[in-house]
């Protein structure tokens, strides 16, 4: 159909978001920008309208049920539907030295709130939007440190990072989200799958002072590669750039 399909990146106000964003526009779809504050989500539209894009802003707090109804409802009224949903939005979690152990549980709490339980929110809301679809795509961004496989494995450079509560356990938690969602939607030929972006340099990975060697570009293609599969594709797997990530 001469339709443009229809995506929506959560947290797409910037890094990794912002460049699915920009690339599923290049893939000739219209971008909904999901951001939780309307400036920024407004601000990061504008340039991806100068480089070219079909974008539109969408508020959306993944942690807050009103935004996500209201995004829903707006996306129903403007395209009737949702082809492509990329649950991006993610927080690490401020690093605790208060608690005698790995964390305190409201950072654990926290992240988890927003790294799984928001994309169950967000899916939940978008799923009737998305059987809509003539063959929609679901993509979780999730992490290398949510591999418990690689985490376990002492061979793999994954195994050398530090213990940590709430991050990594959120994005083990996203993989198992992952599987679930790939096996309900699978009926309606809807794909669902997680990307491992690899580490990027992003406010993410600045602000816990990591210096991360990929572009936010290359990260976030892992990502639009999994938006984009043709029918029959994979799905309720785990990707990295190029190969399927140990669970
Ligand atoms: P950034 O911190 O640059 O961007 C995170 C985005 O998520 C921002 O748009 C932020 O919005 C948004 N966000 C956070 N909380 C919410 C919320 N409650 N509702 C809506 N949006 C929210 O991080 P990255 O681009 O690096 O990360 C994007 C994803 O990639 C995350 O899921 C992260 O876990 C994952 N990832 C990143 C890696 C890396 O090396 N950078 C490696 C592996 C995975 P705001 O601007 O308002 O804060």
């Amino acid at each position: 159909s001469p339709e443009r399909s229809v995506a929506l990146v959560t947290g797409g106000n910037k890094g990794i978001g912002a460049q699915i964003a920009h690339q599923l526009a290049a893939h000739g779809m219209t971008a909904l920008v999901g951001s939780r504050d309307p400036a920024r989500g407004a601000r990061a539209v504008a340039d991806l309208r100068v480089a070219g894009a079909d974008a539109h802003p969408v508020v959306l707090d993944v942690t807050d049920p009103t935004t996500i109804e209201d995004a829903a409802a707006d996306i129903r009224s403007r395209y009737g539907r949702l082809d492509v949903l990329v649950n991006n939005a993610g927080i690490s979690g401020r690093p605790d030295g208060q608690s005698p152990g790995l964390a305190d549980t409201d950072t654990v709490r926290a992240v988890f709130e927003t790294n799984v339980f928001g994309v169950v929110g967000v899916t939940e809301a978008m799923i009737p939007l998305l059987r809509r679809s003539a063959g929609a795509r679901v993509v979780n961004v999730s992490s290398d440190v949510g591999s418990l496989g690689q985490t376990r494995d002492p061979d793999h450079h994954m195994s050398r990072v530090p213990a940590a509560l709430a991050y990594g356990p959120s994005k083990t938690a996203l993989n198992a989200v992952t599987v679930q969602y790939a096996k309900a939607l699978g009926p309606d030929g809807i794909l669902v799958n997680a990307a491992a972006p690899g580490a990027c340099d992003t406010d993410f990975t600045r602000d816990s002072g990591f210096v991360a060697p990929r572009t936010a570009a290359r990260g976030a293609a892992v990502a639009v590669r999994l938006a984009v599969l043709p029918d029959g594709g994979p799905t309720g797997g785990f990707f990295g750039e190029d190969r399927a990530v140990p669970w």
